[in-house]
């Protein structure tokens, strides 16, 4: 394999599992629309494509509404707070012995309505999409009964242009025409909860197709919500081909495919206007003078990609975005400094891409996801298993809330950013090293909220050594 020639010395830390810090040397720091520019030309996707996904998921608040009185108070809205954790701060200041400049925040998809993770952003979309195009192709929104409903986020869309209802999509009768449908996921865990459980809301025959490691609460979860479950001996790979294999001989089967959907990118790139509307009400306004750093714990790289992609739209180069992978799976990291993308796995190079972190326990990156993160990235970090369940103790500790150990991920990127040198050259790069000082930093919390109390005592009570 021929990698890009700047490839080491992190690529013989990664290949040792040592922690490391990357800095992205492509990342693009210019005008906001020359920044996008550069990634549009990466993904095929645009700003407008994000702006469209937000209508659609307005459009379709009333039915989650009514399918999930959870989130009735905003209206049908899936989102999540946005909370300063001073304590956290504190905690992790005395314990690392390091000074984080300005103040932190957690962004908790972990207690994202639905699915209780960072997933039901991407997931539920890509269903919705999917649901849209069935209604249509099934003339279920061409009833005229019209219907509307507002929530705390105001100016909800509940009608389509012609006076229909996308709330009636929650009643018998749609639900009995989408019981004709299947819908498909390959996943060892969250997505496939977040997937199975709006699919099976709304009616449809939903398959989970699992491998060994999964957990078992998740089954039975899914299996509560009428979601069959698909066991395979196998690895992740080969739950997802044995799945993808299995739709396509369904002509009314739909897969979700996890390395190259558009529309669960897209889903998740709505979080990025909506964070700035959320930092707004709290009086913050990220510019070049007021940066803005961002620490996403990343997988196969959809989410954080999908996130950062939104988050540039957003904020430009005000914002900095960096992932956090565990140092047996850095897929995405791996990717991208190799110059290789999802063309290299984590195998390759004779790591195991086994980790306690199952969110991110990915061999191979998203191509489209490292070819998109080129010019938006700033950076990626590798982690120990073992940092993971001592920032899920602090953290619950600190300020009583409760992460699974893969979102823990996040507050490494925090922790050893701030003591890496190559951050302190990052910082005068880019001439911030003055204005550091009014920096706001996010820790996107992706998970936990839905992991049953025996399993959160098992994960507080385990302790990894070096
Ligand atoms: C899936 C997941 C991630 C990462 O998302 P990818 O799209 O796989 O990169 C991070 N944290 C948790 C808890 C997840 O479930």
């Amino acid at each position: 394999m021929i990698y890009k020639e700047n490839f080491m010395p992190a690529g013989e830390r990664l290949r040792d599992a040592k922690e490391t810090v990357w800095i992205n040397p492509e990342c693009v720091f210019a005008e906001r629309e020359k920044i996008l520019e550069a990634a549009y030309e990466q993904c095929g996707m645009t700003e407008e494509d994000t702006w469209k996904a937000e209508e659609r998921l307005q459009r379709f608040a009333p039915l989650i509404r009514k399918l999930f009185p959870e989130t009735e108070e905003t209206g049908g809205i899936i989102e999540s707070a946005l909370e300063e954790i001073p304590d956290m701060k504190s905690c992790l200041e005395k314990t690392y012995s390091l000074e984080i400049p300005g103040r932190v925040f957690l962004k908790k998809d972990s207690h994202l309505p639905v699915a209780g993770s960072v997933k039901a952003r991407g997931g539920i979309y890509e269903v919705l999409k999917h649901t849209e195009d069935i209604a249509r192709e099934r003339a279920l929104l061409t009833v005229s009964k019209p219907s509307t409903a507002s929530g705390a986020s105001g100016n909800i869309i509940s009608q389509t242009s012609s006076g229909n209802s996308f709330g009636d999509l929650a009643e018998p009768e749609a639900a009995a025409v989408f019981r004709e449908y299947a819908v498909q996921v390959g996943s060892t865990g969250n997505l496939g909860m977040s997937i199975g459980i709006m699919s099976a809301a709304l009616g449809y025959r939903a398959a989970v197709h699992m491998s060994a490691d999964a957990r078992q609460w998740k089954k039975d979860l899914l299996r509560d919500r009428g979601v069959t479950v698909v066991e395979y001996e196998g690895d992740y790979g080969q739950a997802v081909e044995q799945g993808r294999r299995l739709s396509e001989e369904d002509p009314k089967s739909y897969f979700v495919d996890d390395e190259n959907s558009k529309d669960l990118f897209l889903g998740y790139s709505t979080a990025g206007p909506r964070l700035k509307r959320q930092l707004e009400e709290k009086g913050l306004f990220p510019d070049r003078e007021h940066p803005l750093f961002v620490y996403l714990p990343c997988g196969v790289g959809g989410a954080p990609g999908g996130i950062t992609f939104g988050l540039k739209q957003a904020f430009g180069d005000a914002v900095h975005c960096f992932f956090a992978e565990p140092v047996q799976a850095p897929c995405v990291l791996l990717g991208m400094a190799s110059g290789l993308g999802g063309d290299i796995c984590v195998q390759d190079i004779g790591l195991t891409g086994k980790t306690h972190a199952d969110g991110l326990a990915v061999g191979r990156a998203s191509s489209l996801v490292c070819r998109t993160m080129r010019p938006l990235l700033s950076g990626a970090v590798t982690v120990e298993d073992r940092h993971l369940y001592d920032h899920m103790r602090e953290l619950l500790d600190s300020e009583k809330i409760f992460l699974e150990p893969s979102a823990c991920a996040a507050f490494y990127g925090l922790v050893s950013l701030w003591q890496s040198s190559g951050m302190k050259d990052y910082l005068k790069e880019h001439g911030l090293t003055e204005r550091i000082k009014d920096a706001v930093h996010i820790v996107w919390a992706t998970g936990g909220s839905l992991v049953p109390e025996e399993i959160r005592k098992e994960y507080m009570e385990t302790f990894l050594k070096e």
